[in-house]
């Protein structure tokens, strides 16, 4: 194998073999590319392969590289610390997989949160790709784990000004279509084709379907802070935001996979409701501090101490035992899948990357293996842990 530093500084065409998934399953076949961008995937390309790094894996996987549309931090690291966190983290999801994601920050009250939000907007990863920020609030009805009073009113110039300070990445907005008035921001967020993600929410069929109409296409973390509904007729069950979107197959979903935050056959319900053309099932991590590290207690900001009980648990706050966020890595999410869901590997990695880059635009240069595709791949091993990420065609991490 070649040395790292010689792979990231070259220019010649890289060659990857393994067992690769391609569109047609997995094939023991290789991926070529160069600058970044795949070139072709076959055995044969006619190229004379003394110039070129050919790295053979064997029988390991070569699967497309994750994309986690929320996630706030990793081992010691939180978003909401700070930019210097922020750029630990995306090195150190490399080890699990994630070539792209969205650092997703909690609200702050206003005044806080816009310059908080330009520090971070500077920062240029050397690690996996910043696809925008997922601004988790402040235009949410129920406050989840979040900080309660950092919950805002729908405020059109406090959207622009978000907006503004994330530049030159892009927002992406979770909001509750049961916020007052929120019809008047949701086309401000959705410009663009940028996508408005859902939750946090107790919203009617008729509010839900008035988000979609305007541009919110997505629901995040789904089924969780996604209360019942009240019975108000004795023997007719009530429907509410989650049968609107279960409803609504054009509308994408995420899930916390960690066998606690939502019951596999609720998630299994989701994939047959949207199982009609291209898959909009996604995996997040929803990832806390302290996810990837063994069982410990950690600082969650301005929400007070939080404890992982074993590696892979949910985060749960001390004081009240309640849910905040999750201690999974995305490599786990995808073993979970295989296993809570009953799915192959293609399945479940599909879950984790072409739906993930769909949801966000850009499933026509991620979450693929193919030619003209950003050469962003993972290579796992038999029982599905990373031993290599790719990022834009450079070798970023390999198991030591
Ligand atoms: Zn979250």
């Amino acid at each position: 194998m070649q040395a790292i530093s010689e792979l990231q500084t070259t220019n010649k065409t890289i060659c990857l073999r393994g067992n690769v998934m391609t569109g047609n399953g997995f094939q023991k076949t290789a991926v070529w590319f160069e600058k970044g961008v795949i070139s072709a995937v076959g055995d044969a390309t006619g190229a004379d392969e003394e110039d070129m790094h050919i790295i053979d894996v064997g029988d390991a996987f070569i699967v497309p590289g994750f994309i986690d549309l929320h996630m706030h931090g990793i081992h010691q690291y939180l978003i909401d610390n700070g930019p210097a966190d922020l750029k630990q983290i995306a090195q150190i999801i490399l080890k699990y997989g994630i070539t792209s994601f969205l650092p997703t920050v909690c609200p702050r009250r206003e005044g806080e949160d816009i310059a908080f939000l330009k520090t971070l907007a500077v920062v240029q990863s050397e690690g996996a790709n910043i696809l925008g920020f997922h601004l988790e609030g402040p235009f949410i009805k129920l406050t989840g784990s979040l900080v309660a009073n950092t919950i805002a009113k729908a405020d059109p110039a406090r959207v622009k000004a978000l907006i503004e300070a994330t530049k030159p990445y892009r927002s992406v907005f979770s909001i509750s279509p049961d916020l007052d008035n929120i019809t008047d921001i949701i086309p401000l967020m959705a410009a663009g084709n940028t996508p408005v993600f859902m939750t946090h929410t107790a919203a009617n069929v008729m509010q839900t379907k008035a988000a979609i109409a305007l541009g919110a296409s997505h629901a995040t973390h789904f089924y969780d802070v996604f209360p019942c509904p009240p019975v108000t007729e004795p023997g007719v069950r009530p429907c509410g935001i989650v049968e609107a979107i279960l409803a609504d197959e054009q509308i994408s979903v995420d899930f916390i996979l960690d066998g606690v935050h939502v019951d596999p056959i609720a998630v299994k319900m989701a994939m047959v409701c949207k199982a009609n053309g291209p898959g909009r099932v996604c995996l997040i991590t929803d990832s806390n501090i302290g996810a990837g590290l063994h069982a410990g207690r950690f600082i969650f900001g301005e929400n007070g101490e939080v404890e992982i009980a074993y590696k892979g648990a949910p985060v749960r706050k001390t004081a009240d035992n309640t849910l905040a966020g999750s201690g999974l890595t995305m490599d786990q999410a995808v073993r979970n899948a295989m296993e809570y869901l009953e799915i192959g590997l293609a399945d479940a990695v599909t879950m984790a990357s072409a739906n993930p880059a769909r949801v966000l635009g850009v499933a026509d240069k991620k979450g693929t293996i193919a030619p003209g595709f950003d050469a962003d791949m993972v290579v796992l091993d038999a029982r599905h842990h990373v031993l290599q990420t790719w990022v834009s065609g450079e070798q970023r991490f390999v198991k030591g």
